[in-house]
């Protein structure tokens, strides 16, 4: 039976850049990853970077076909760099298989030609990511019903397409379809978009999207799915009303990649959501294995994956004094149109929190920038805490926010009081000189 250092099960974000590191400080690596078209793991295959592509492509106003074009020229670009980054090392040996645990020690990995063979580490990473979460209603298995990833793959544009969800997979989804050409209608389970976000900051989202010609169903769900041609599906909602169109987008959630891996076989717990529950430094209850990124559970992002890998490194070659617990703010992104980033608290929760609360607020119409970009969209809105002079959160929904919130995000890091962001000299005339206002609590 063949053993190695460090046994990583897939190759994921997290898992990757642990390979490369190990790797490199003279350890021998597994990389075991079930399928050769996600080498390089979900973003760069099927998420991050083909979304982006092709909202950026749809914002351009590129046309639908093209802009998949673009994107299946770029990504097996990407995937065989990052497949070349691993398997070209001599300390790491990339199995083309799937992994399962026949115990808490021994790995069994099968090729997709059916040959199997057992492996032993002295430390097992899990890094398998999350898929979607398909709720099982009837029709679901139609061919017009698509996933996030199954979607992007079609070289036709639906006509029109109706988004099942509401979360940032589905609002980036509906509006980057929407500015291809397709009429598009978002099912939103809950009585109003966003409702985590400041409601204001939700209604601005919601009002841009419906200028931009987005339509949406609030306070209902999808309950069945029914093929009416060879080319539109109907989807009947909760208060019997129907939509017809050519595609549906399950815009759902996705789960923990928990399942097939024979974890029944281990001592490893799982959380109540099955995902692989682990301590501060990403160690799972049986003391050599660990999960990192999706499958770990929590917030769903390749920058969390990367940082899971610092976590782990921390604890591998030191005291661990980075952890889970060290992470300070995880800020996110939502590519609508304008983009949307978030960080810390609402004022709301602020408040809830027994803050007093100072709260700053610009409009971007009256930004000098603005008026450059011919863009006159957005809001932003900073939470601060009035006895520290703490920054609390921000809410930036505007050009450039996707850019803007890591510069929040530094201040918060560091400790920084709001008056940093409001007195700097920023240069001009660019987005981020808006803080000065935004700050002026
Ligand atoms: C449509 C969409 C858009 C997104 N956009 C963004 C974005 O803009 N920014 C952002 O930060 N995040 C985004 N995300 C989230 C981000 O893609 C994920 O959080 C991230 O890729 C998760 O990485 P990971 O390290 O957990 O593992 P993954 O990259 O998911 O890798 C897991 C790997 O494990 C393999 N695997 C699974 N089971 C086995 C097994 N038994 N044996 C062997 N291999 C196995 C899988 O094939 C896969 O390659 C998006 C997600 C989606 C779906």
């Amino acid at each position: 039976m063949a053993h190695f250092d460090a046994l990583i099960i897939g190759f994921g974000k997290a898992g990757k850049t642990l390979a490369g590191d190990l790797a490199e400080g003279g350890s021998k690596v597994a990389m075991i990853e079930k399928d050769p078209m996600m080498y390089g793991g979900t973003c760069i295959n099927i998420a991050c970077i083909p979304t982006k592509l092709l909202s950026h492509d749809s914002l351009a106003g590129v046309e639908y076909s093209q802009a998949v074009e673009r994107k299946n020229n770029t990504i097996p670009k990407l995937r065989d760099k990052n497949y070349h980054n691993l398997a070209d090392n001599d300390n790491i040996t990339v199995f083309d298989a799937e992994a399962r645990f026949l115990n808490d020690k021994e790995i069994e990995i099968e090729s997709q030609n059916g040959a199997v063979q057992q492996l032993t580490a002295d430390d097992i990473f899990i890094n398998t990511g999350a898929v979607t979460a398909l709720p099982p209603i009837e029709g679901v298995d139609s061919d017009k019903v698509f996933t996030s990833t199954s979607l992007i793959e079609e070289t036709v544009l639906p006509h029109k397409l109706t988004v099942v969800g509401g979360g940032y997979i589905g609002l980036e989804f509906a509006t980057m379809y929407n500015a291809f050409g397709s009429e598009v209608t978002v099912i939103v389970p809950e009585n109003g978009l966003l409702l985590s976000e400041d409601t204001e900051m939700a209604e601005a989202i919601q009002q841009e999207m419906e200028n931009a010609g987005v339509k949406f169903v609030f306070g209902e769900k999808a309950e069945a799915l029914e093929d009416v041609s060879d080319s539109e599906i109907k989807v009947t909602l909760s208060n019997k009303d129907t939509i017809t169109s050519n595609a549906v987008l399950m815009a759902t959630g996705r789960k923990p990649m928990t399942y097939g891996l024979g974890l029944e076989n281990t001592s490893i717990e799982l959380s109540e959501d099955k995902s692989v529950r682990v301590d501060k430094h990403l160690k799972t209850n049986v003391d050599h294995i660990w999960a990192m990124g999706d499958v770990k559970g929590g917030m769903q992002f390749t920058y969390t994956s990367l940082d899971d890998y610092r976590v782990v490194k921390s604890r591998l070659a030191d005291d661990g004094a980075y952890n889970m617990e060290s992470r300070a703010h995880t800020h996110y992104t939502m590519f609508v149109d304008p983009p949307y980033s978030r960080i810390g608290l609402t004022a709301d929760e602020a408040k809830e929190e027994g803050y007093d609360v100072a709260e700053g607020k610009v409009d971007l119409s009256g930004h000098p920038r603005a008026h450059v970009n011919n863009d006159l969209r957005g809001l932003s809105k900073s939470v601060v805490d009035k006895a520290s002079g703490k920054i609390l959160g921000a809410a930036l929904f505007g050009a450039n926010a996707e850019e803007l919130i890591n510069l929040v995000k530094l201040a918060m890091d560091h400790d920084l009081p709001y008056t940093a962001l409001r007195d700097m000299m920023y240069n001009h005339p660019v987005m981020s000189e808006s803080f000065n206002g935004l700050f002026n609590v």
